[in-house]
């Protein structure tokens, strides 16, 4: 069974549980804390990559500070 990062949104407390795929969906695992069955999943190693870069090109420095080729 997979482990799961939780948040209770009722008390806050974050702890982590082995639960079934089942149990999770159907909402079965409860905080440890306050029972409270209002928990939401704790990702802690995201990494988001920027993809609105503009790589359109074309465009040139306007201040002239690098000859056109900064991008900027
Ligand atoms: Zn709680």
């Amino acid at each position: 069974m997979p482990f799961y990062d939780l948040r209770c949104k009722d008390c806050g407390k974050e702890f982590n549980i082995r639960a079934s795929i089942k149990e999770r969906e159907n909402k079965e695992i409860e905080c440890p804390s306050c029972h409270s069955r209002e928990l939401e999943a704790v990702f802690k190693s995201v990494n988001i990559i920027s993809s609105s870069r503009s790589d359109s090109g074309g465009y040139s420095c306007s201040s002239g500070c690098c000859g056109g080729s900064c991008g900027f």
